[in-house]
């Protein structure tokens, strides 16, 4: 398989370097905010590239942090007169909620940063042993970039350009400011209760420290992937870097590779622009999770990505052709395992394979898929395709979907739970028990399905 390797700026074979074990981080969310769903391209990628590592074999270890202590947490949590704590519980719980509604499949571990302030600071005090971190006035630490010969390695930053001996503050600046960051930042009046015992006195961490700590913790001081969205390269990943290899004097990892942006209706998403959406507002309107899934994936990871409403119609239009497809290949299965599959669909499997060798290449993939439809569409309309090779195709299907997560198949049918609900609503809507039949749909509703009434009956559909 080959990747995009953004430290080296171009595709190399992914070779793990243990075998075909493969250490994965993730930077995980802020949680001040319910993820928005540009956030959520950021972590469907991740989802893909793990999915499909498994699919080839490997052994993946996926960490996802959550950032639940930096500038923005902090403020938003004063903001509205709670604790830390308090406030991003809520965020935290709605984060797991949206990845399971996107059928993202869990990390091996989410750690919040607030859970590991000792390592945090036992990787600073090791900065400054070695010279690279240095104690402010206030009590502050920051990492001097001029000690570090390599600073800017990730994106290319030009030394002369850089403001060394200077120092930056926020977790966030652009490149023109780049300068020595914070490690540690030492307890101001508006951190409130938020601050944590060190050697350099009562403080927080850099958010920058968080990601280093965690990552080494969970997977070693050296290991193979580290993934984000493109605003992560700089400062956040240039900084991890640093403070990591610093520390070590390793390597701190071999492949990072980043998704791009999301645009809504091709502007960049923001609250003023009235284009900021979050999963809970798309399903409020009547989308389904499984067609946002499908649009905030298809398209090349490293390509920009414009989110449209009619983009996302077009999904769920898709998704039927392929439900469609589905259900007329299991009205002519038999449920067996099947045998070889048929001819037309020989190729399906390793156009696949190849488009996502390609890095990643799910456009490609998912035609591939489209093509398997329309052949096997035609083999039926001609009555040459038996239940063997429907079952052949139901398996392979089964198969590929371990890696996309939208095609569903038969996992896709409502459970008896719901069924059973339904035939309750369709007795109560016989008896013009009106409120009986709304409750009975909210019920249904609460479970993941949506329910339409049609002129030929009620029918169930994925939220
Ligand atoms: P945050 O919660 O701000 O820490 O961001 C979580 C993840 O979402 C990070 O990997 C970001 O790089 C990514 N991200 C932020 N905004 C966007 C966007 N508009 N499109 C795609 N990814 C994004
Ligand atoms: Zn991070």
């Amino acid at each position: 398989m080959r990747i995009f390797n953004s430290a080296s700026r171009s595709l190399e074979v992914l070779e793990p370097s243990e075998g075909n074990r493969v250490g994965m981080y993730t930077c995980g969310p802020t949680v001040y905010d319910f993820a928005h769903i540009g956030n959520l391209r950021t972590f469907l990628f991740e989802d893909l590239l793990r999915r499909y590592l498994v699919f080839c074999g490997y052994d993946v270890t996926q960490v996802m942090n959550l950032t639940d202590v930096d500038d923005k947490t902090i403020r938003a949590a004063r903001e509205a007169g709670k604790s830390l704590d308090e406030y991003t519980r809520v965020y935290k719980d709605a984060f797991f909620e949206d990845l399971q509604a996107l059928n993202v499949r869990p990390a091996d571990a989410y750690p919040c940063a607030t859970a590991h302030i000792p390592q945090m600071v036992e990787m600073i005090a090791r900065l400054v042993e070695k010279g690279f971190g240095y104690v402010a006035e206030d009590g502050s630490v920051y990492f001097s970039i001029e000690k570090d010969a390599g600073y800017g390695r990730l994106v290319n930053l030009d030394r002369d350009q850089m403001r060394r001996g200077e120092r930056v503050e926020h977790d966030e600046y652009e490149k023109e400011g780049v300068a020595d960051f914070a490690l540690w930042k030492a307890w101001k009046e508006e951190d409130g209760d938020v601050a944590w015992d060190s050697p350099w006195g009562r403080g927080r961490p850099g958010w920058h420290i968080e990601c280093s700590a965690m990552s080494m913790a969970y997977l070693g001081e050296s290991f193979d992937l580290h993934t984000g969205g493109v605003d992560n390269r700089f400062p956040h990943h240039e900084d991890e870097i640093a403070q990591s290899e610093g520390a070590t004097g390793k390597p701190f990892v071999r492949y990072w590779m980043h998704s791009n942006f999301l645009l809504v209706e091709n502007k960049k998403m923001s609250k003023s622009a009235g284009n900021f959406y979050t999963l809970r507002d798309l399903l409020g309107r009547g989308h389904s999770a499984r067609a946002i899934r499908y649009a905030l994936l298809n398209a090349h990871y490293r390509q920009l990505l414009n989110f449209t409403i009619a983009g996302l119609d077009q999904a769920a239009a898709s998704l039927d052709r392929l439900d469609t497809f589905n259900k007329r290949l299991e009205g002519l299965a038999s449920g067996g395992s099947g045998g070889e599959l048929p001819k037309f669909c020989n190729d399906v499997r390793s156009e696949f394979v190849a488009a996502m060798d390609d890095d990643l290449n799910l456009p490609g993939a998912i035609a591939a898929i489209f093509r398997l439809a329309t052949a096997g569409n035609r083999a039926m309309d001609e009555d040459v395709l038996d239940a063997n090779g429907a079952d052949a195709i139901l398996g392979l299907l089964r198969e590929l979907d371990e890696v996309l997560g939208f095609l569903r198949c038969e996992a896709d049918a409502p459970d008896r739970a719901v069924q059973a609900l339904m035939e309750q609503r369709e007795v109560a809507r016989g008896a013009k028990d009106w409120a009986e039949a709304d409750r009975l749909r909210d019920e249904i509703e609460s479970m993941g399905w949506t329910v339409k009434d049609t002129s030929d009956g009620a029918q169930l559909h994925r939220k």
